[in-house]
């Protein structure tokens, strides 16, 4: 493999509910500053069903080309049809790098792309950069429970290939004066071809947790003591308009459910403001959640490591502090 051969920065443009995903265009914020430390182009990678007019919406976000698979074929998410298109178009054009958001169908396209190209991927990247010299990515993700960073590189093949969590990157601020390429692009792929077929569409009918879209969270753990206990945190993230949160502890209580767990094993988050109560703080709890914008922390021992990771703390029993922050901020 010729790696001189392989120049560009990549985007996978995740559709959801007819729209790019906000993962996506997170990456096309962090693949813009490395496409300029570069000096190459930045590209997203468009597949689906009816979703021409949508390459021109990635523009603002930083993108200078869209490449677009637009076919009744790719109606549905199927692992093989999507992976044909990547597949197909990376061979064609050759990026050297091709990020995708760390979500269910991202972490499903990445792999099977990754083992059919047989090049490298670094799983729920949390920090990225690149060698303006030699292209190398640089992907980080906690490693050894959260203990170390650990940096990844792919030095002999390409395209070097990540998933990023969500809401790690920043999108850029959207310069609606922008414009860029979109090249169109077809596949031969026939329904026989495919051997997966989508029969039905279930909508999930519990209430979807958007832990890494919230501004707010409300975090309880195993300090709530019950099930009757975590039903303060309810309480409060009501009163507020705040999304719950929840340790593992609080999760494998079976307090609720593992869709609120933020950390290591759960998801990240980064809201404006994040209130841990009952929390201890362990490391793998504050993988999670450390970048929140403002961490406010209850917890009735002075000891507890979320103290040393708070911007503000209250010493005290969550269940005297917390009807009273419910009253103070009724009266705002
Ligand atoms: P505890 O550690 O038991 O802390 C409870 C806290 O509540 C204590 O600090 C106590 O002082 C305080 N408290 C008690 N009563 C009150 C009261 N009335 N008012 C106020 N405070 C009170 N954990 C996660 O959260 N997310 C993950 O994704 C995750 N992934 C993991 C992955 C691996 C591989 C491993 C090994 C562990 C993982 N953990 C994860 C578990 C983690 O190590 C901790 O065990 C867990 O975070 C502890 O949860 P907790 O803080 O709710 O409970």
């Amino acid at each position: 493999m010729n790696l001189d051969d392989y120049r560009g920065i990549w985007v996978y443009l995740e559709v959801r509910e007819g729209r790019i995903a906000p993962v996506s265009l997170e990456l096309l914020g962090a693949g813009r500053q490395m496409a300029d430390k570069r000096g190459v182009p930045l590209a997203g990678l468009l597949i689906g069903d009816g979703v021409r007019e949508l390459a021109q919406t990635v523009f603002p976000y930083g993108a200078d080309q869209v490449y677009v698979y637009d076919d009744r074929i790719f109606a549905d998410y199927r692992t093989e049809s999507y992976m044909r298109a990547v597949i197909e178009c990376v061979q064609k054009h050759k990026p050297e790098i091709l990020l995708y958001g760390a979500t269910s169908t991202g972490k499903d396209l990445a792999s099977a792309v990754a083992t059919d190209l047989e090049t490298g991927l670094t799983a729920d990247t949390t920090m990225l950069d690149v060698n303006a010299e030699t292209g190398l990515l640089e992907a980080s993700r906690p490693a050894f429970g959260g203990n170390i960073m650990a940096t990844i590189l792919c030095k002999k093949h390409r395209p070097q290939m990540a998933t990023v969590r969500p809401k790690v990157m920043k999108a850029m601020e959207p310069d609606f004066t922008r414009t860029g390429e979109v090249i169109r692009e077809s596949i031969q792929l026939a329904e026989e071809d495919i051997r997966t077929k989508v029969l039905k569409v279930v909508r999930e009918t519990r209430e979807k947790v958007r832990l890494d879209e919230a501004d707010v969270i409300v975090a309880g753990g195993k300090g709530l003591g019950s099930k009757e206990g975590f039903a303060l945190i309810h309480r409060f993230a009501e009163a507020i308009g705040a999304t719950v949160g929840a340790s593992r502890d609080a999760v494998e209580a079976g307090w609720i459910d593992h869709a609120h767990q933020v950390g290591q094993t759960g998801v990240t988050v980064t809201p404006k403001i994040y209130f841990a109560i009952g929390i201890s703080g362990a490391i793998q709890h504050l993988v999670g959640m450390r970048n929140a914008g403002l961490i406010i922390a209850i917890n009735k021992d002075p000891n507890a490591p979320i103290f040393q990771a708070c911007h503000y703390g209250i010493v005290g029993d969550a269940f005297e502090i917390v009807p009273l922050l419910m009253e103070a901020f009724q009266k705002e």
